[in-house]
């Protein structure tokens, strides 16, 4: 808005600093002092640009960027499905963005009540007793529910329980989490149908078992049809049952963890439920437990007392705050819409059809790729580009090649336990025309393979930036700006 009595002026100091003539702010500023010897000497060498190249220069560095709005994305494990717009919007209303987090309680109800409502929901989807919307991503779900299981042996004074057991193809975070959280992990084996192998898991279990840690599907797309089985054998032992919600995805509406004998469960809200990700968050990773873990869920809970909607401090066995505030609030906003929005057939729907693209894809790059496992997927599906291999094209060299087309290649090398593995998710949010566009790349890139297997050993040939020195980029990162010439 332009008010003609009151121009906004915009100068610069001789030291480059900008200052306007806007009326001052009516809250206390505290001056501070910068010592001499911190102070410029010379003004900043900011380049001297007009509004239009500035806007050029940014529109620029985000087309180099690549995301789920720009282009199939069929990242295995990651659920890269597309972010509905409409919780953007719902996510942006003034009255969740505008809040303070130190408010009165009686002035954020609004905001309260749409967390208690989301973790209702998700203590439904997931059949269990109570929620936290606390930790900021799967990870911190993981170590979050692996400390409760850690007091609650504890406080049972079972004190030598020291042993995470987690399969072969587990996501890295799981061990990660295990050891962060003080605990052995075990490692137990992986069968030849790529399941969890029941007799080494008989083998590992015993009374320092404190808990498996389970993702079904696994992260091979495939569902572990032993659940019932293997939540006897740890619940023999008094161990405890943890579910990585990762690829729930897959099953929705079909199968709750709960019933499948879980005890603990994380949902990573920036998969399965549409918030949007990459490029390292925010994420939203909340836990949901037993009646028997909910004693230990991390303070404060949010509680529904009369009509007032508080949060609960009195815990005293709980394990503690393990995230400032109440988790990601805009994460877990646009997640509560989409669940709304879509509705219990919705969501039900979203796994059949996340299901049957990654069955059609599947089927159809078996005519190219070895499928170490042959049975139907789930929600994702693990190839081996072992063939490709002895013609002297490696995964890496895939992947690279897949950039040429303008897609984002999938996971590789990943489960480890599969030589040169590929794996895909499609999502239920992809056309049949994109899944077949990216199925015939795959075969343009196998025919170069066979006949001119160079193209894709130096690929990228038409991004930026070309093939990195991944070891050199992840070991020694230059994270500071340095001017081009
Ligand atoms: C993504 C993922 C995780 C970790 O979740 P973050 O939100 O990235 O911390 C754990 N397990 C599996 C199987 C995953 O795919």
């Amino acid at each position: 808005m332009i008010n003609e009595d009151f121009p906004l002026i915009f100068e610069r100091s001789k030291k480059g600093r900008i200052s306007t003539n806007l009326p001052p702010l009516d809250v206390p500023v505290q001056k501070i002092e910068i010592e001499e010897q911190y102070i410029r000497n010379e003004p900043a060498e900011l380049p001297e640009v007009s509004e239009l190249e500035l806007v050029r220069h940014y529109t620029g560095l985000s087309r180099r960027n690549f995301g789920i709005d720009s282009g199939f994305y069929p990242l295995g494990s990651c659920t890269m499905k597309y972010n509905p717009k409409i919780n953007e919007d719902i996510a942006k209303l003034d009255g969740f963005t505008h809040l303070h987090p130190y408010q009165p309680i009686e002035t954020v109800q609004g905001a309260l009540e749409v967390l208690f409502s989301l973790q209702k929901s998700l203590e439904e989807i997931t059949g269990m007793d109570s929620v936290s919307l606390q930790p900021a991503a799967g990870a911190h779900g993981e170590w979050t529910a692996l400390m409760m299981i850690r007091a609650f042996h504890e406080n049972n004074g079972d004190k030598n329980r020291t042993k995470v057991i987690i399969p072969d193809s587990a996501h890295g975070t799981n061990p990660a989490s295990a050891t962060v959280a003080g605990f052995e992990s075990v490692t137990v084996k992986t069968n030849t149908d790529g399941l969890v192998d029941i007799d080494d898991l008989k083998r590992k279990v015993d009374e320092n078992t404190a808990a498996l840690m389970l993702t079904n599907p696994n992260t091979l797309g495939l569902f572990e049809t032993e659940i019932m089985d293997i939540a006897h054998i740890i619940h023999d032992a008094g161990g405890k049952l943890y579910y990585d919600g990762a690829n729930l995805n897959a099953i929705m509406g079909y199968v709750r963890p709960g019933d499948m004998g879980f005890d603990a469960v994380h949902l990573n809200l920036h998969k399965t439920f549409t918030g949007p990700h990459g490029g390292g968050g925010p994420g939203s990773g909340p836990i949901g437990v037993t009646a028997e873990l909910e004693p230990y869920l991390p303070k404060p809970i949010i509680v529904k007392k009369q009509d007032l909607y508080m949060f609960d401090y009195e815990r005293p066995k709980s394990i503690g705050r393990v995230k400032p505030y109440y988790g990601n609030f805009g994460i877990n906003v646009r997640a509560y819409a989409y669940i709304r929005s879509m509705g219990a057939k919705g969501l039900k729907r979203v796994s059949e059809y996340a299901v049957l693209n990654a069955n059609y894809m599947m089927r159809r790059l078996a005519k190219e790729f070895e499928l170490p496992y042959p049975q139907h997927c789930k929600h994702e599906f693990v190839l081996s580009g072992k063939r490709q291999k002895k013609l002297g094209v490696r995964t890496l060299d895939i992947a690279k090649r897949i950039l040429d087309y303008g897609f984002h290649p999938p996971t590789i090398y990943f489960p480890l336990n599969i030589e040169e593995s590929l794996m895909i998710e499609p999502t239920e949010t992809e056309s049949k025309e994109t899944l077949d566009e990216f199925i015939d790349t795959m075969f343009d890139i196998v025919a170069d393979i066979k006949e001119n297997p160079e193209i894709v050993q130096n690929a990228p040939h038409h991004t930026v930036v070309k093939r990195m020195d991944e070891t050199t980029a992840a070991r020694r990162p230059i994270l500071k700006y340095e001017k081009s010439n």
